[in-house]
Order: C-alpha cells, then sequence, then structure tokens
C-alpha cells in the first residue's frame, strides 16, 4: 500500500481495496520503524491521524468524498496545524501549539486528508540541509550517511522513504526543489501569491511560497488543485482564480520551445549531475519538444542579492519572538531587556542569529540604500532576464542543484558552500515565477532532479511538460533501496 501515489490510493479507497484506517496504520507503523533512522518528522500525530481516516472512511461510504479523501499526508513544520505543536525547526518554538490552521492545511482538511504528522525542516526554513533544526538532521534515505536537501528536507525524505504519499513544504530559496531533487521525488513551488501564505510561519515574506512534494506531477496537480486560489487573509494572495491542473496533464509537447539558460551549465555544476541532465534534455526533445539556447545574464547576482534580501526580511520577521507573547522564555528575567536578551540567545540556533546580524546591518541607516534596495534593483533585472527569455520560449529547463546530496557535515563550518546550492533555484524566488523539480536520473547512486520553471501562473503547463517526462521515463518510480522492511 505504501508504494501508491495519491491517485492510486483514491481509486483504491474509492473502490473499497483497503479504507483510510488501514492505510494510515499500515503508514503509522512505518514511520515508527523508519523515523528513527530518517528524522523525518518532529511530531507525529498517530490518534488524530486515525480519527481523521475514520472520519474520512465514513464519507468515502456516504458518498460525500473528494479525490483526497482518506489519503494521508504530512505538513512541514511551518504550516500551523491547530492543537499540534507547529515548531518550525526551532527551540524557539518547541512549546508552540498553534491556535489555528493555515489556509493551506485548512483546504486540504476540508478535502478529507488525513495529516499523520509535522515533518522536519531548517530552523526557520534557514539551510539548504535540515541540519539547523532544533531537533537533529534528517537522513537522506537514498544514503544515510548524506543530508535530504532543505529546508523541506523532512518532507521530501518522508515522501521518499514512502512513509506518506505527499506533504506540504515551502520555497524561499529552493526549499521544495532542492530536497525533493537530492531525494528522488516531485517538488513544485507556484507563482508568488498562487497558494496562501496565512499561516504559514514567516522567513522572508517577499520569497517565501508554499507547494508540495509528492511522488510525480500528476499527485502534485491533485494537490495544487486544492491548494491554489486566493486568499483574503493574505494580503499577497493574487485574486485570481485556480487554473485547470489535471485537464492540460497529457497534453502533446510537440513543437514546445523549451529553453536551456547557458548559464545553468558553467562551472561548479558537478559532471555527473550534468550528464544526467543533457540526457533528460534529450528526452524532451524525443518527446517533441525542440531546445533553444537561452541566456538569463544576471544569474550570477542572483546568490548576492538573495542573501541581502532574505536575510533583511528575516531579521525583521523574526523580530517577533520576544519572549513576551509566545515562544521561548527564559527562566526568571531580571528585566525586559534581559528577557529579551536572553530568550531569544537560548531561543535561535546560530543559523538564524547570523541571518538575523546581517539583515540587521543590511537594513540599518546609511547602508540600506548600499544594500537592500541595491539587491532590490537586481531582483529587478533578474525578472527581466526571465520576462525576455519567456518571449522567446516556452519553459526553461536546467538543474536544481549543482551537487548530489552531500554528506551530513560537509558544509556545516561553511555558509558560503551551503549558500552555493541555491544557485540555481534562488532566481526563480527572486522573480516569484514557479517552478518544479523533477527526479531526472541517477549518479553514484544518487537521485539527480531536472528543474523546469516557466512564466506566472504556467503551472499547469509545467506540470504537463513534467507529467509527460514521466510517463517516458520511470525515474520518479525508484525507491531508495531499504525501505521495504
Ligand atoms: N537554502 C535557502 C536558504 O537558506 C533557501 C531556503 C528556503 O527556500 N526556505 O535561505
Amino acid at each position: 500500500m505504501h508504494q501508491l501515489g495519491i491517485s492510486d490510493i483514491g481509486a483504491a479507497l474509492a473502490c473499497g481495496d483497503f479504507s483510510s484506517v488501514e492505510l494510515t496504520r499500515n503508514l503509522l507503523d512505518r514511520i515508527a520503524a523508519l523515523d528513527p533512522r530518517l528524522n523525518a518528522f518532529i511530531t507525529v500525530c498517530a490518534d488524530s491521524a486515525l480519527a481523521e481516516a475514520a472520519a474520512a472512511d465514513a464519507r468515502i461510504r456516504a458518498g460525500t468524498a473528494t479525490p483526497l479523501t482518506g489519503v494521508p499526508y504530512a505538513n512541514k513544520d511551518i504550516f500551523c496545524t491547530e492543537g499540534v505543536r507547529t515548531s518550525c525547526g526551532s527551540r524557539m518554538l518547541d512549546n508552540f501549539i498553534a491556535p489555528y490552521d493555515a489556509t493551506v492545511v485548512e483546504r486540504l482538511r476540508n478535502a478529507g486528508m488525513v495529516m499523520v504528522g509535522k515533518t522536519n525542516m531548517d530552523e526557520f526554513a534557514m539551510g539548504s540541509s535540515t541540519e539547523t533544526s532544533f531537533y537533529g538532521p534528517t537522513r537522506n534515505p537514498w544514503d544515510t550517511a548524506r543530508v535530504p536537501g532543505g529546508s523541506s528536507g523532512g518532507s521530501a525524505a518522508a515522501v521518499a522513504a514512502r512513509l506518506v504519499p505527499a506533504a506540504t513544504a515551502t520555497d524561499t530559496g529552493g526549499s521544495i526543489r532542492q530536497p525533493a531533487s537530492l531525494c528522488g521525488v516531485t517538488g513544485l513551488k507556484p507563482t508568488y501569491g498562487r497558494v496562501s501564505r496565512y499561516g504559514m510561519i514567516a522567513y522572508a515574506s517577499s520569497l517565501d511560497q508554499g507547494g508540495v512534494i509528492a511522488r510525480d506531477a500528476r499527485d502534485s496537480a491533485l494537490l495544487l488543485t486544492v491548494m491554489a486560489g486566493f486568499d483574503p487573509r493574505d494580503s499577497t494572495s493574487v485574486d485570481r482564480p485556480a487554473d485547470d491542473y489535471l485537464g492540460p496533464l497529457e497534453d502533446s509537447l510537440a513543437g514546445l520551445r523549451i529553453g536551456v539558460p547557458i548559464e545553468y551549465f558553467g562551472a561548479g555544476l558537478d559532471e555527473g549531475v550534468g550528464a544526467a541532465i543533457q540526457a533528460a534534455l534529450g528526452e524532451l526533445e524525443r518527446l517533441g519538444a525542440r531546445l533553444i539556447d537561452v541566456s538569463l545574464p544576471n544569474s550570477a547576482l542572483s546568490i548576492p542579492a538573495y542573501y541581502v534580501v532574505a536575510p533583511a526580511e528575516c531579521s525583521s520577521n523574526l523580530s517577533r519572538y520576544d519572549g513576551v507573547r509566545f515562544g521561548h522564555r527564559c527562566e526568571e528575567p531580571r528585566d525586559l531587556v534581559d528577557l529579551y536578551g536572553r530568550s531569544r540567545a537560548e531561543g535561535f540556533g546560530r543559523e538564524v542569529k547570523r541571518r538575523i546580524m546581517i539583515g540587521t546591518y543590511a537594513l540599518s541607516s546609511g547602508y540600506f540604500d548600499a544594500y537592500y534596495l541595491k539587491a532590490q534593483r537586481i531582483r529587478r533585472l533578474i525578472q527581466a532576464d526571465f520576462r525576455a527569455a519567456f518571449t522567446k520560449v516556452d519553459v526553461l529547463a536546467g538543474p536544481v542543484t549543482p551537487t548530489l546530496a552531500f554528506m551530513i557535515g560537509e558544509k556545516t563550518g561553511d555558509p558560503v558552500s551551503m549558500y552555493l546550492s541555491d544557485v540555481y533555484t534562488v532566481p526563480a524566488n527572486l522573480a516569484g515565477i514557479p517552478a518544479i523539480a523533477i527526479p531526472a536520473g541517477f549518479c553514484a547512486g544518487l537521485p539527480v532532479g531536472l528543474q523546469l520553471a516557466g512564466d506566472y501562473f504556467s503551472e499547469a503547463r509545467l506540470l504537463n511538460v513534467a507529467h509527460r517526462f514521466q510517463l517516458a521515463t520511470d525515474w520518479h518510480r525508484q525507491a531508495p533501496p531499504g525501505i521495504d522492511r
């Protein structure tokens, strides 16, 4: 049962092959057996999951089910979940029980999905390896000595290890696509504003976007159908109905113009990763697409611009954790300043503190113009690069991340080398365009992901290209060795 994706589970539940309670129990058993090694979950909600599954079974019997009713899934621990701890991977929120559901969670709950737990993540989503989590690193199911990527490493590892068929995730600079790529699963970051950020703990508000990690493009389309749409509670949510993501899935790729950004194949790209990507591009060509070289000349500025904008916004967003209203509070504060100082010193980890300091510096008087304003200008140039490219091509294709999954501990001492794992993913966030990572091959036994990016609100097209690729390949069907007991 655990091998099935969402569409197959939906079909099996509808015809009574098994019940949601049976499936949920099966997955909870797998989590109990396998997760001590992987650490993909921060919280497992066994009792409430079984109750939700029983309610879903009743709904299926009553004939009021949706295609997602009774399907188990997990939420990244950055999404507020009513009555369930929402830690954001931080000691600061270790004691925080969210009083309400994020819009995304509410929508999936209303559709009848069963939440089995909350997944591990880099603290406040700052990281590319899930190593900055207060709860310890998640391990990559393909090789447990390696990182699963981050920050949504728990969601990616849980889906790859068949502990859940899908999980929510968020992407500020690559946190859906990079872990999906390193774990051999499918990860979609929608257009900025497509999915509500209400109840999604803020890291860098102008970049953060919620999305999905699932086995394949079809399952991602099913989930996005429910998650996408206007939300008056999020002022950056776009007032535009969700598109039909399922209808165009099978459309032919004949004549599709796929742009290959030359800047994404330069120095720094691992040879094995590059070879797998070239082979995947060849497959897209066989499917009828035309490959066209394009240039995104400002690509090299993405990382420096991102690592000014993201820390600047995080320093502002994280100022709310003051030890007064919620979250960690130090013991016996002497006065207010001591309360603020020690609560934050104890509650935040090293990487978060580093970013708050960088961001506070970049925003301070006299430096704002030199750093934040300059970075925002670069952002506009990057957006213009994409706009120019999309006058010539329909989608862009290239690598997700320059290397294979690296060893746990390999980059923790060198933040800049960690930041460079985001070199191909941050441009989409800076511009706000959608992008998807799909399994596209293996190198040394580790998964390699292909990234497809499109113009604003082109999720349906990206899912279509990904789905056609997945009909012709079986990379997305490979499961890590040793995950079947
Ligand atoms: N790795 C990037 C960072 O550390 C992106 C993280 C994310 O997308 N949340 O900021």
